[in-house]
């Protein structure tokens, strides 16, 4: 079984966002695989190692710095990665210009199924998946919490998360999946994959080398972060009917939600 998974370097969910023109300002920022995309790495690795045979490829477009993340996805147990590493692209690539170089990348390999994440939590789009399905021509299946394979290779089945419940469908491979929570525990890296993954090949190429110019349809006019939250306000005394009291006018007069 070999698939491919496209993960995307995002900054670490506690870092603090800082906002500089239209993107996330790079300074102080440590930066991780995308959650999502763990769960997409854990997959392919799990299926490589149910069928006893097969390679998983990362493909990342990203700075320099994405090849720390694609270290580790090769460390939990990925063979071999190809890293798109054009600033220039990269710096203005939209949803479809994304989808596009990574299909471009893609394009040549040999692979059953590709896993991505269901979103990047950076810029939380969504739709990278979908698009990446329609430009090689193959089905996307989204929100993936369970995957099984056919011991032919010829389809999957696979259980979708969906409001409320889940749908269970199948297709014919190869095809695109996008993880959600649920469909793995991914594993850590362990010091033997680290060592190992410093020799595991990378390939790196650029938006021109594959033969992909597209700039972005979609142009950020302006980010902002949320406005800064109030101080609290404390409600102290010895006397508890008092304090619900006042407890209770503060939520009509001030919060004005009873
Ligand atoms: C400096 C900068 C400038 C930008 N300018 C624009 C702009 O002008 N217009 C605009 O619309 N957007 C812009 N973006 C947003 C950026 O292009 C998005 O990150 C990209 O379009 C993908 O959207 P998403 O990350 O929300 O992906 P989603 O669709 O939410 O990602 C889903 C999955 O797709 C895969 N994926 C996503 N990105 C990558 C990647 N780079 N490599 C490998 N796999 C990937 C991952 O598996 C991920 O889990 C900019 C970003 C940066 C950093």
């Amino acid at each position: 079984m070999n698939t491919i998974v496209c993960l995307k370097q995002v900054p670490d969910t506690e870092t603090l966002i800082k906002i500089a023109g239209t993107t996330i300002a790079a300074e102080g920022i440590k930066w991780v695989i995308n959650p999502y995309d763990e769960f997409a790495v854990e997959e392919a690795i799990r299926q490589k190692e149910k069928m006893g045979a097969g390679a998983v490829t990362i493909v990342s477009l990203g700075p320099d710095r994405a090849i720390e993340s694609i270290r580790t996805a090769l460390a939990m147990g990925a063979d071999n990665a190809v890293h798109i590493n054009d600033s220039g692209f990269y710096d203005k690539a939209d949803p479809y210009a994304t989808a596009a170089v990574l299909a471009a990348a893609i394009k040549g390999l040999d692979f059953n199924a590709i896993f991505l994440g269901k979103q990047a939590i950076d810029d939380d789009s969504g739709q990278v998946p979908a698009m990446l399905g329609e430009m090689l021509g193959i089905p996307a299946v989204t929100q993936v919490i369970k995957f099984e394979v056919a011991a032919d290779k010829s389809k999957a089945t696979v259980t979708r998360e969906i409001e409320g419940g889940h749908m269970v469908v199948e297709v014919p491979l190869p095809a695109v999946f996008s993880a959600q929570k649920g469909l793995n525990e991914p594993r850590y890296a362990s010091l033997p994959g680290i060592m190992k993954a410093k020799k595991k090949p990378v390939d790196v190429k650029n938006a021109a080398g594959l033969g992909v110019s597209d700039g972005p349809m979609i142009v950020i006019k302006e980010m902002s972060l949320p406005p800064a939250r109030q101080a609290g306000k404390i409600i102290t005394g010895d006397d508890a009917k008092v304090k619900a009291a006042a407890l209770a006018k503060a939520l009509h007069e001030e919060v004005k939600i009873i």
